[in-house]
């Protein structure tokens, strides 16, 4: 079997990769890592893994493996050179670990080899249909809500309003979680359309009640958080500041959550394969680890549970 780690870096993606190499070793199976992504498969580099060689990678962040973006993976020349380094080593199953993106790229790899193709879902993003969570989008929203709490204590001193950025690229899944869980009096999200008269109006009301200060969690997918900030300032006559919480999202080890959504992905992932099984995102839904077409996968946009919304704005009352 072959492994790569193929979108941005998330916190649990060695711990899938650990599991894989064990699990599929488990079966008969040997595994090759390739390195760099995509980029692996199309410059034919990769390295034996073993489970004595996966040791000791289980708490950390970011990928043994490497990752990078590789734009030329777009082309169909590229991707059958990538199918014909599959073929080159006899690779029956490959695993492919990232987000959408990566998946895309699967989808298009597996159109032109015979190799068997399972994708497993890992973006601090939480952006990919067919699971209700990736590995890395508990350890991220923990890693934000840490910090916004230390902020909180500077915004109650200092009776300040902050905006906190958080990542989540297009899509408001981090945003929505980790407002949730601060008590933000306000939520930002790409998918909802918003007037800042709203959120001055938000404000004054808060002030009215004796609060004064302030949370507001934008998703960096969002307009600009800086022209915000000054806005929010002259309309409520309070100090308002801006925190771009920026990579530390991305890094550190991964919670046990993310630990244990690796486990069990990498699990189903090598058992896919291991039937002749390809073609396929593993997910979890409703508590249960299932798994979907990569067709269905890529070409469906994940929903946000927007009624938490509104329990966010009953919750910050
Ligand atoms: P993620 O997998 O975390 O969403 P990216 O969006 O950067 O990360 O995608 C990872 C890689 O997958 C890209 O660098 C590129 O090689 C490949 N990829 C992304 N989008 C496509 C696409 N539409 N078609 C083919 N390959 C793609």
């Amino acid at each position: 079997m072959g492994v790569a780690t193929t979108g941005g870096d998330a916190p649990g993606m060695n711990a899938a990769i650990r599991g894989v190499v064990r699990i599929a070793n488990s079966k008969g199976f040997e595994v090759l890592g390739f390195e760099r992504g995509w980029e692996g498969l199309l410059s034919n580099r990769f390295r034996p893994l073993t489970s004595r060689s996966v040791g000791g990678i289980l708490h950390l962040g970011g990928t043994i493996l490497h990752t990078a973006r590789c734009l030329e993976f777009k082309k169909d020349e590229e991707v059958r050179k990538a199918a014909r380094t599959l073929e080159l080593n006899n690779i029956d199953g490959l695993i492919v670990i990232g987000g959408d993106g990566s998946f895309r790229g699967a989808r298009d790899l597996g159109k032109k080899t015979g190799t068997s193709i399972i994708g497993i879902p890992s973006s601090i993003d939480n952006d990919v249909f067919g699971t209700d969570e990736t590995i890395g989008f508990d350890s991220a929203v923990n890693t934000a809500v840490g910090e916004i709490d230390k902020i909180r204590d500077t915004a109650i001193s200092l009776e300040r309003i902050f905006i906190v950025e958080v990542m989540g690229r297009t899509r408001g899944f981090l945003a929505l979680t980790v407002g949730i869980t601060v008590g933000a009096e306000i939520i930002l999200l790409p998918e909802v359309k918003y007037e800042n008269e709203e959120i001055f109006r938000t404000f004054k009301e808060i002030k009215e009640k004796g609060k004064k200060s302030g949370i507001i969690v934008a998703a960096e997918g969002i307009v600009d958080t800086h022209q915000l900030a000054v806005e929010l300032e002259k309309a409520t006559e309070s100090e308002v500041r801006l925190s771009v919480l920026g990579y530390t999202q991305r890094g550190g080890n991964p919670s046990a959550r993310s630990r244990l959504l690796a486990s069990l992905f990498a699990d189903e992932a090598v058992e896919l394969l291991s039937r002749g099984e390809g073609g396929r995102v593993v997910g979890l839904q409703n508590g249960k680890i299932t798994s979907i077409s990569i067709e269905q996968s890529c070409k469906t946009e994940k929903p946000l549970e927007l009624n938490l919304l509104n329990l966010a704005r009953r919750l910050a009352a």
